[in-house]
């Protein structure tokens, strides 16, 4: 029998998802066909449905579709419900369910691939929006030491950040009063338009690892982490690892 997922999008066509998840397809033997849809906003929720009445069996969901995905679902879990996106829907007994695996996938990426650890860590989350959201209930979960949340508007960084007891919040402009942190997470749009983003020296010390959640660009966040000789990576590792965390929810092993 052969399988069918789908990830939907728009734009859609440079989407890496379709390779990833035939590389999990091929090592666990199982039939796959995968493909890409492009969608717009007033036919996304027609194809999500049609899709499943046909049989599908998982669907991905990607910019600027996250947020509709949640609404249309009927169950979720508790990662999507933090985020109030999904980004992976499936059917279980008849009900649309809803995850978000991006935040799992950004804490796997991290300690599976780039050993990192988060007991007694300071860690930065720089931005608020729909990735930051997606990151944080994992990112708590990890038990740091401390979380600061800083974004250009600072009331959405301290949105983020009042539940939780560990965290703080602040604007990017407070960032030059603190003091280093051991792991800084880029999930800000800034890299995509090739934004300026220039950061105080005094937030890193030698073993600060500086993570962009963008992959394929070598952004001004990037570029930073290079010029203090900072070890570094793009998202590339959070996007096939939010994807292997999809692919066991599909196909439970
Ligand atoms: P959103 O549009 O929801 O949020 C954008 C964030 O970036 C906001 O916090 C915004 O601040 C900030 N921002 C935008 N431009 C600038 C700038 N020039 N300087 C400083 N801050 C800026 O985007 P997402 O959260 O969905 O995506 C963020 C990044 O994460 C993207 O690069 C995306 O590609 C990446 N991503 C990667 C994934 C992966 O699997 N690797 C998965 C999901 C996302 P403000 O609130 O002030 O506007």
């Amino acid at each position: 029998m052969t399988y069918r997922c789908a990830v939907i999008g728009n734009p859609i066509a440079h989407s890496k998802s379709p390779d990833i998840h035939a590389g999990f397809a091929r090592a666990r033997g199982i039939a796959l066909e995968y493909t890409r849809i492009l969608a717009e906003r007033d036919n996304f929720a027609d194809i999500v449905k049609d899709f499943f009445a046909k049989g599908g069996r998982g669907l991905n969901i990607t910019l600027p579709f996250k947020e509709t995905a949640f609404a249309l679902a009927e169950c979720h879990t508790p990662y999507a419900q933090a985020a109030g996106a999904a980004n992976t829907l499936w059917m279980e007994s008849g009900q649309l369910w809803a995850d978000n695996t991006d935040g799992r996938g950004l804490i796997r990426a991290l300690t599976h691939d780039h050993r990192q650890t988060f007991e007694n860590k300071r860690i930065l989350l720089l931005g608020a929006g729909g990735a930051a959201r997606g990151a944080l209930l994992p990112l708590i979960e990890a038990s740091p030491a401390h979380l600061h949340i800083a974004n250009r508007s600072a009331d959405k960084a301290q949105t983020l950040a009042a539940p939780y007891e560990n965290a703080e919040a602040s604007g990017l402009d407070a960032l030059a009063a603190l003091p280093a942190f051991d792991l800084i997470i880029n999930a800000t749009s800034a890299g995509l338009n090739d934004g300026k983003f220039d950061l105080p020296a005094s937030l890193a010390h030698p073993h600060t690892f500086a993570y962009d959640m963008l992959y394929g660009k070598d952004t001004a966040f990037l570029q930073w982490a290079q010029s203090h000789t900072l070890a570094h990576a793009d998202g590339y590792t959070m996007l096939v690892n939010q994807a292997r965390l999809s692919f066991q929810q599909w196909f439970p092993a």
